[in-house]
């Protein structure tokens, strides 16, 4: 019982650190813990994770219904308890909105990897689950295919959800991903995102199995290092589906391209230089 008093404090204690992150907006969100192959604590619906007492947590079995609390247990608990009966090893999962992680999802944009060594070392491939309406069973559905491959996925247009062997982990899991997503953000307004070389990516995959993480897919399948890369194009080719702008700072105004040529090929290009030096001539001379 002190045990699991603890356990419900510290779900109190991870709720904080998500609402003060940003990570679950007004009653966003949802956390619980694995007791034993029969109970699962849980996060009442409607309530702020960030203002909880270890008296508002839930208990539920593996069916999700209600054993123990005075609120009514979170609808999409179902999610979690999908999680725990595809891997006996999770003990806690977590599900919340992190804006910049979310947004990929939005945006239609899959998290690319060998960009930052944490994110190789610690989280691994993030993949996308597909979109469904929350709450139900096939909604938790989607889920798993990707349990026992990652560690964390992004909803498609709704958040994140992470698992792990304790409450802190599904935490930093979570918040390692939205600074990554965020740092991408960045590089990508700045110009591209340049990607670490595959060389010196296995170097973080052997150095991330000296430190006993060996369930790396893409090791465990000798897939690809790199996927998603598209996300390094930056802004030089419309992403938008938008036509590419009529000049550019390098198109000559159209009264010196040669009649009815409009773009400015290498054979066209030497065609003007050759015009603009006979007409500079002409004037000095
Ligand atoms: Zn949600």
């Amino acid at each position: 019982m002190i045990q699991e008093f603890k356990i419900k404090q510290e779900m109190c204690e991870i709720g904080r650190r998500l609402y003060a992150k940003g990570f679950a907006a007004a009653n966003d969100g949802n956390i619980s813990y694995r007791l034993n192959d029969k109970e699962v604590l849980c996060t009442p619906t409607l309530i702020c994770k960030g203002y909880m007492k270890p008296d508002d947590i839930c208990k539920v079995d593996m069916a999700g219904k209600q054993l123990a609390g005075r609120k009514k247990r979170t609808s999409e608990v179902l999610l979690h308890l999908e999680i725990y009966k595809q891997d006996p090893k999770v003990k806690s999962v977590m599900h919340c909105h992190p804006p910049h992680a979310t947004a990929f999802s939005i945006a239609g944009e899959d998290i690319p990897t060998c960009v930052l060594p944490e994110v190789e070392v610690f989280l691994g491939p993030i993949p996308t689950a597909v979109y469904e309406t929350p709450g139900a069973q096939n909604f938790a559905d989607t889920i798993r295919p990707h349990v026992g491959k990652a560690k964390i996925v992004v909803l498609k247009n709704h958040g994140t959800v992470a698992w792990g062997e304790t409450l802190e982990q599904v935490f930093w899991w979570t918040e390692i991903l939205d600074a990554y997503c965020r740092m991408l953000m960045y590089a990508k307004q700045l110009g591209r995102v340049e990607r670490i070389s595959v060389p010196k990516v296995k170097e973080l995959l052997d150095l991330k199995e000296r430190f006993g993480i060996t369930d790396d897919p893409r090791r465990m399948e000798n897939a690809d290092l790199c996927v998603n890369t598209d996300f390094g194009r930056g802004y030089s080719e419309p992403a938008c589906g938008c036509p590419a702008p009529e000049s550019s700072p390098m198109t000559p105004p159209a009264s010196l391209l040669p009649t009815g040529a409009k773009t400015l090929d290498p054979a066209t290009f030497e065609q003007v230089v050759q015009e603009i030096t006979e007409r500079i001539m002409a004037a000095v001379g």
